[in-house]
């Protein structure tokens, strides 16, 4: 049997409750559309019951399921890379396993890759997330967009359709920490977004803390920018710039004009000098990011272990 024509690849992590309603919504997309599918499943070190269903899935549609399970959790973005190096299609489709990213929008997808486009991401019209989190996501979209040369409306909308060509540049990249749909724009030459709807998570909660979010945003910062620490040459040069000034001023005020005292101004010069400590902490903090990102990638230690794999049947 041929290779399947679409790959849709679902990251699951602690997934039980709404595994079910998926398989069963995503079963009745794959039989209507026009062409063949898989669905590869990618169990990020769930403990729950995700596994035994995800095998179960396989058990009832052995032709269109792989199942491949990780020995623990490594985050939703190393997932759906496992997903790809697994993946068959010659167009990959990405979405979450908690319905937020309706299936029945797949073959919206697919008609933009019909049409040419190689990455196609969704941008969720009425974003069902709470206030907080599109508050945060408009900042970064904002700060993404002013720092790199990435151009899309909704970076963090995971219903998105590749070809062949753009995962495959992808699945040769080795950084540990990334964002895909970022990375997959790089690889990309004529990227579109389309709207797709966005639902309530349909049952649990969401797997990321305010810490993993703020993670993950770094690593879309880090990775695809360097103007971070651009601006910190920059503030340097700025603050060397003033303090040399200054230096000007207080010589000509002690040479000059003897007898006036400086010694008033001392907890000005105390704010200013805490202010400056607080920006140099900042900086090295920055520099840490970056460097602890390094050291992820030169230790060459592998992204992800896969303790098993329940591959599609060939018939
Ligand atoms: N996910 C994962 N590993 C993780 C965190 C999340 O595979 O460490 C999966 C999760 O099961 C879901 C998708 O990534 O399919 C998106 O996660 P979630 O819905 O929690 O994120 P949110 O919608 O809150 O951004
Ligand atoms: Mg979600």
């Amino acid at each position: 049997m041929a290779d399947p024509a679409v790959s849709v690849v679902i990251p699951v992590f602690n997934e039980q409750a709404n595994l079910p309603l998926l398989f069963k919504r995503i079963g009745a997309v794959l039989d209507t559309l026009d062409r063949s599918a898989e669905v590869v499943f990618v169990n990020d070190g769930s403990r729950d019951d995700s596994q035994k269903l995800l095998e179960d899935f396989h058990a009832s549609r052995p032709t269109q399921v792989a199942v491949v399970e990780f020995n623990r959790n490594y985050g939703q973005h190393m997932a759906v890379m496992a997903g790809f190096e697994h993946a068959r299609g010659d167009t990959i489709v990405t979405l979450d396993a908690d319905l937020q990213n309706p299936p029945e929008e797949i073959p919206k997808l697919l008609g933009a890759i019909d049409a040419g486009h190689d990455s196609v991401g969704g941008r969720r019209v009425k974003r069902q997330d709470s206030f907080f989190r599109r508050t945060a996501s408009r900042a970064i979209n904002h700060l993404r967009e002013s720092i790199t040369d990435i151009r899309m409306d909704d970076q963090g909308c995971m219903l998105r359709a590749y070809t062949r060509e753009v995962i495959d540049a992808v699945v040769s990249c080795h950084e540990r920490a990334t964002f895909i749909p970022a990375l997959a724009y790089r690889f990309s030459k004529n990227p579109a977004e389309v709207d797709v709807a966005h639902e309530a998570r349909q049952a649990g909660t969401s797997k990321y803390s305010l810490l993993r979010l703020a993670r993950l945003n770094f690593d879309l910062i880090t990775g695809f920018s360097l103007v971070p620490l651009h601006l910190f040459t920059g503030l340097g040069i700025f603050s060397a710039c003033g303090s040399l000034l200054l230096v000007g001023i207080l010589f000509f005020r002690r040479f000059i004009y003897p007898g006036a005292s400086e010694a008033e101004g001392v907890f000005t010069l105390f704010a200013i000098l805490f202010f400056l400590v607080s920006v140099l902490i900042l900086g090295i903090g920055l520099i840490g990011e970056y460097v602890g990102r390094i050291y992820q990638v030169v230790q060459q230690r592998p992204r992800f272990v896969i303790h098993k794999v329940l591959a599609p049947v060939r018939r």
